[in-house]
Order: structure tokens, then sequence, then C-alpha cells
């Protein structure tokens, strides 16, 4: 029997409703309308096409935008001032800096300078080690959705075998942590596993985020699991996928994300959500804390 298909677009248009209800509340109260910061060093076409939806969502829900773009020649230090600019500006709640940097930067020193209360990528260590000890903090996107999408379709987690392929501090690393943090048993594979069909074929809940086309296929799948496929990979042919293969996968498994419309359209919501948690932390008095979201 074909899988269940975990329908994002679905949930991410729910999420829009209910986020745009909420910001409007905010702004009629507080008088102040959330703001996102993009921070971009110019590279390549398809991260201008994202900044540029990030923007129209973010319209969308009735926040603002702010757009610091950098030409690809700017220095490690002017791209911390970049950042120190968002960080110390009121106006401003969240900060995304566009990743992946390009490899002449030092990312991690760069996140170092942002304002943890406005890292609405999870990134900064200070959440990274809150995320870790399970205390409410501004999580990583992705994961944060793919774990939204596990808790709108009811599926249990605690006690349950989780395979995640993919240990990367944005994706892979975090999503094994929440997953821990809902009590699943969680197993990561990344590039230097050996036999990971035995591993994947183990779990019931398989997590792809590795960027490799055809990774996981159905024969490796346990009947009835579910898979999560955060993979964003664009064949020969321009047209998108993920890491699993969905029409082998779509025949064994018991759920699945498509791609498109699975776990992205939902990591935009999750983003522009870390953007109100941001403002009520940082404008609103300060007992308030990031439960309330
Ligand atoms: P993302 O930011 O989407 O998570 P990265 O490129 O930063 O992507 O990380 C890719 C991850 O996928 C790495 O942890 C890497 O070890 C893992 N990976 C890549 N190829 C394979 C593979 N063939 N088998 C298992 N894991 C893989």
């Amino acid at each position: 029997m074909a899988a269940t298909v975990l329908n994002g677009r679905a949930l991410a248009r729910e999420m829009r409703e209910d986020l745009s209800l909420r910001v409007a509340a905010y702004v009629a109260q507080h008088h102040h309308t959330p703001t996102l910061g993009v921070i971009h060093v110019y590279g390549d076409r398809s991260a201008e096409r994202y900044v540029r939806n990030l923007q129209v969502s973010c319209n969308r829900v009735g926040m603002n935008f702010k757009y610091y773009l950098l030409h690809h020649t700017a220095t490690q230090r002017e791209l911390e001032n970049a950042i120190h600019t968002f960080s110390s500006d009121i106006n401003v709640d969240g900060v995304l800096i566009q990743m992946p940097l390009p490899a002449k930067y030092d990312s991690a020193a760069a996140v170092f300078q942002l304002d943890h209360r406005k890292d609405i990528d999870g990134l900064h260590p200070i959440n990274v080690g809150l995320l870790n000890q399970n205390k409410p903090s501004l999580v990583p996107n992705t994961p944060a959705g793919g774990m939204l999408i596990l808790d709108r379709y009811g599926i249990e987690l605690a006690g349950r075998d989780a395979v995640v392929i993919g240990r990367s501090a944005v994706v892979g690393g975090p999503m094994s942590t929440m997953l821990l943090n809902a009590e699943a048993t969680v197993e990561i594979c990344h590039r230097a596993t050996r036999n990971l069909a035995d591993k994947v074929r183990r779990a019931d809940i398989v997590v792809t985020a590795a960027g490799k086309i055809g990774l996981v296929t159905g024969d490796m799948l346990k009947p009835g699991a579910t898979v999560i496929d955060f993979g964003i990979n664009v064949r020969p042919d321009n047209t998108m996928c993920g890491d699993v293969d969905y029409a082998s996968a779509v025949e064994v498994a018991g759920a699945i994300t498509p791609v498109p419309g699975g776990t992205g359209p939902v990591t935009t919501m999750v983003l522009l959500n870390n953007v109100l948690k941001a403002a009520m932390v940082t404008h609103v008095d300060s007992d308030n804390d990031m439960d309330q979201c």
C-alpha cells in the first residue's frame, strides 16, 4: 500500500495563517513590526532567488525585511561589521546569515559575532548548547520544520529507532538532537558510515540530509517506516528531487515527505516564526521567555 504523503505545503499554509494573526496582534500591542535582516554575500543565482522569496514570505505575514548585500570580495571583517550592524539595530529582530558562506570566510567566527537572541537560524553556540540541553531556544529551521511535520501527522517518536543521514550543523546534527530530545533512539550516519542500507533497514524513522540523489531507495526501507527527506537536489533536466528515490520508497514507507512540497515550505514558516519569537524576547519585557511562541 502506498505511503501517506506528508504534505508540507498544507502545513505551511496553516502556519502562515496562524503567524499572520499573531504578528498583527503583536504589532497592535507593541507598535513595532517584527523585522528580519538578511546578510548575503553575493554568490549564486539560486541563493538570490531564495532571499527574494523570503522577502515575499516575510511581507505576506506582515513582517518587515532588511537586506545587507555584500560583494564577494568583502573581507571577514566587513562581513562581521554587517553582522554587528544588524545585531545592534533595535529595529531588526532576527538575523539570517545566508549559508553556506563562500569557503574563504570563517562561518563559525561570523556566527559568533551575532547577538544570540537574534540568531533565528539557531547556529550560535549558546543556542546550540540550549538545544543540546533540551531548553527553549532559537532552533535551526529545517530540522524544526521536520519535527513539526512528524508532530502534525501524529508520528510517534518515543522509544522508536531513527536513522539520520547527514551530520551538518544546520540540518542533520540538530535533527538528531531534536529526535533524541523527543526520546527516539538515534543513529547518525555520514560519509564514512559503512553498510548504510543495513542501518536504514532497521529504522522506524529515516531522515535524509545528505544532498545525494537516490541515496535511499525503497528496498532499503523497513515496511511502514516514516521518511523525512530534507534533500534539495537538482536533476540534469533541472527538476528538483530529494535524497530518497520517491517512486520506490512511497511503495514501502508508511509515510513520506515529497520533494518538492515536503520539508521545504515548512522551513520558511519556522524561520519567520523564529523572527516573531526573537521580537518577543528583545522588544517585550525581560521576564518573557521563548516558551511563548
Ligand atoms: P546540509 O547542510 O544539507 O546538511 P552538508 O553538505 O553540510 O548538507 O552535509 C552533508 C552531510 O551528508 C554530511 O554530514 C555528510 O557526511 C553526509 N553525506 C554525504 N554523502 C553521504 C553518503 N553517501 N552517505 C552518508 N552520508 C553522506
